[in-house]
């Protein structure tokens, strides 16, 4: 009879050096964050700084001003270092060079937040090519080259790691907009595309030590919808959301302070929303 009981212990809080809430730490590991200027980006880089991590905040070139300006107020507030890389995701040469910055400013990566996207106007049935390519280029080969300078960095330096996409209810569902389908056609495609290729990673990855999960938002305010929606329209998006109401940024960094942490040592290939029940119809 084989004995497991090394491999597999019982009672292992009864360890004087263990701790549950120990495990949701980030301290020693270095991050980045695509999308960081954005709100559920800039959010989810603050509580890996505030969990000890160290971070890269990653977006658009024209946006480093203000990544520099957001490093600046993260580093001061949590005492670690977090620092501003300007990359377009969409582009193969700025994405490779984004591998280089990665390695020269942080070191390595032990964890990384996939989550700069694009959800562009008039996105259904009639979209233009140009407009369908680009939320391609954007949210799903943004994420595939995003994710694979990560996990090349990770098995470069021999070590584990946790990757982290940014999916949507939408990649899962077509959602209901007062009895029509939500202008969002190509954008869907793209998350469904990203949560598959989530779970390609977690297979793939796992004889690294690199875990890969998804989540999915459902509405979250995250400033991308500013003045531009009224009462009436609020509340018609919210009318499939058990919880009637958005998100704040900030409900969204426990999750990936989880995803990112020890504390999720066995968790891969998952995608969870983070929606207020949308999905449950
Ligand atoms: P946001 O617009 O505030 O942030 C998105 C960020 O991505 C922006 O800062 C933008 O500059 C950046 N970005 C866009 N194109 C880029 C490119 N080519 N290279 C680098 N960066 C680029 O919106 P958000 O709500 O914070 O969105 C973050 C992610 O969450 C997106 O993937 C979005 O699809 C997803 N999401 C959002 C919601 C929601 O309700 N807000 C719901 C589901 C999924």
């Amino acid at each position: 009879m084989a004995n497991f009981d090394d491999r597999y212990p019982l009672d292992k809080w009864r360890d004087a050096d263990h701790s549950v809430m120990g495990e949701f730490s980030l301290a020693g590991k270095k991050g980045f964050v695509t999308g960081a200027a954005g709100g559920i980006g800039r959010s989810a880089a603050a509580a890996w700084a505030e969990a000890g991590a160290d971070v890269a905040l990653v977006d658009l070139p024209a946006k480093l001003e203000q990544l520099e300006s957001l490093a600046a107020e993260m580093s001061d507030k949590y005492g670690v270092n977090v620092v501003a890389i300007g990359c377009d995701v969409s582009d193969p040469n700025s994405v490779a060079e984004l591998k280089t910055a990665l390695v020269n400013r942080l070191g390595t990566v032990d964890i990384a937040f996939l989550n700069a996207g694009v959800c562009l106007m008039d996105d259904s049935i009639d979209i233009p090519f140009d407009k369908w390519q680009k939320t391609l280029d954007i949210n799903l080969s943004g994420a595939f080259m995003t994710g694979q300078i990560a996990h090349q960095i990770m098995r470069e330096h021999k070590h584990g790691g946790s990757l982290i996409f940014t999916s949507s209810t939408a990649g899962h569902t077509v959602l209901n907009m007062g009895g029509f389908p939500a202008p969002n056609m190509s954008y869907s495609v793209t998350k469904a595309g990203v949560t598959r290729y989530t779970q390609y990673l977690a297979a793939a990855l796992a004889p690294y030590g690199i875990r890969s999960n998804a989540i999915t938002p459902g509405y979250i305010w995250s400033g991308i919808f500013g003045d531009s929606v009224t009462e009436e329209e609020h509340d018609a998006m919210l009318q499939m959301v058990p919880e009637r109401r958005f998100a704040r940024n900030d409900e969204l960094q426990g999750l990936l302070v989880f995803l990112a942490s020890d504390a999720s040592s066995y968790v891969t290939g998952t995608d969870t929303p983070i929606d207020g029940g949308l999905l449950v119809y």
